[in-house]
């Protein structure tokens, strides 16, 4: 007898459930702050990626109201069929301009654009090769492409050489990203550009994390690194993070992105983004090099954080980017530590597998240069507090 879909998913989703893995969505009733309101009341609020404190910026918000005043609000048709304005344009000029590239390319949002640029780079016949702790969006896009797709361990760069040297692709293209977003730690990236010339393979850098936040003007962990578009052919860097925004863009020489207009399917296929928005990230990207300052205080926020997580033996990863995940292994663990911070008032990310692999559970803390050092403090007051309950409860730490 068959069973129906709703029986079939009902299965499912207790088997997801008593796993401890499911997931729900939380409606927030006020902006992106440090302090956030629910219908149960006020949260200091440690999981967002809105490093820079931009996402309700009053210079972003208001170029967005000018923005839709002008423009309207939907784009109304992809890019190449009416949906590309001249803010969109100026958009593409600054950001190119800003990381260094010839040219740059929007797309909807940093996924489509992984996706896109995959598919349109390599096909049957040629090979891939990730980082394991790549973003989903990267894994999907080689899923996607038809290509040999190769893992090499976390940051491994001897193991990415072997992969290189024992395969006769006719095309490689390796892939990271810039800043691991569920460990916080930045790419080596150098080495990866070695490795990648020694063996002529072509790079592309996801710099969802990086952007914004790393180099010297903000412009990203490959800016960061001192590496140029001819060692990093293809840039990705996505506007919903740093920037406060939405969407994302690719960069490169003019030869890349002229392909990626012919060949990126989520691109060609796709409604253009509104051009309010495009002019609400021109505005934030002025900010971004106007405010070195933002870019400062988060740093020294992170540094906060990291001597006050040490003292306290809390389980830090070498992170130095604002993503500040405390590793506790077990999913009871991670939920147990998420709902004491909850009912303290505070919240932060718990990331379980698929998500990450099994037994690496972990809080992932973000910080972002809107929050003080008093509210730091407090996070850093309430997890220590957590972390003694537990040893003295004398509860076991799963591997
Ligand atoms: C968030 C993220 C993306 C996806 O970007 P969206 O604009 O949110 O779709 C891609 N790559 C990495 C590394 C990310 O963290």
């Amino acid at each position: 007898m068959s069973v129906s879909l709703d029986q079939e998913l009902g299965n499912r989703l207790s088997i997801i459930g008593t796993a401890g893995l499911r997931r729900v969505q939380e409606a927030w009733g006020s902006p992106q702050a440090p302090l956030r309101c629910t219908p149960q009341g006020e949260y200091l609020n440690f999981s967002s990626n809105d490093y820079l404190g931009l996402a309700n910026h009053p210079r972003v918000r208001s170029a967005l109201s000018r923005g839709a005043a002008r423009w309207g609000c939907g784009a109304g048709a992809a890019h190449l069929l009416g949906g590309h304005t001249t803010e969109h344009a100026e958009l593409e000029e600054e950001l190119a301009g800003f990381v260094g590239r010839q040219r740059a390319l929007l797309f909807g949002s940093g996924y489509l654009a992984n996706v896109g640029v995959i598919g349109a780079l390599v096909e049957r016949g040629d090979a891939i090769f990730q980082d394991r702790l790549n973003h989903a969006s990267l894994i999907d896009g080689a899923l996607g492409s038809r290509a040999v797709f190769k893992r090499y361990r976390h940051a491994d760069v001897a193991q990415l050489a072997e992969l290189l040297a024992a395969d006769s692709a006719r095309h490689r293209l390796v892939v990271t990203d810039g800043v691991f977003s569920m460990d916080g730690d930045v790419a080596p990236l150098e080495q990866i550009v070695t490795v990648c010339r020694q063996r002529d393979a072509w790079l592309m850098v996801d710099d969802a994390h990086g952007f914004g936040v790393l180099g010297d003007t903000g412009a990203g962990s490959v800016a960061g690194a001192g590496l140029s578009v001819n060692e990093v052919p293809v840039l990705m860097a996505t506007l919903g993070k740093a920037l406060g925004t939405a969407g994302a863009f690719v960069a490169g020489s003019d030869a890349l992105i002229d392909y990626l207009i012919q060949r990126a399917r989520t691109f060609v296929y796709s409604t253009a983004a509104p051009a309010a928005v495009a002019a609400a990230t021109r505005e934030a990207l002025r900010v971004v090099q106007e405010e070195p300052q933002r870019r400062e205080r988060l740093h020294e926020l992170v540094r906060r954080f990291r001597a006050g997580a040490a003292q306290a033996g809390l389980p830090l990863l070498p992170s130095s980017t604002p993503i500040q995940p405390l590793l506790l292994g077990g999913v009871e663990r991670l939920l147990a530590w998420r709902d004491a911070l909850r009912e303290a008032g505070i919240l932060a990310g718990a990331i379980r597998p698929p998500t990450v692999p099994r037994g690496t559970a972990r809080l992932r803390i973000t910080l972002t240069a809107a929050h003080t050092a008093g509210q730091v403090d407090r996070l850093l007051e309430t997890l220590a507090a957590i972390a003694s309950r537990e040893t003295t409860a004398g509860a076991q730490v799963p591997a």
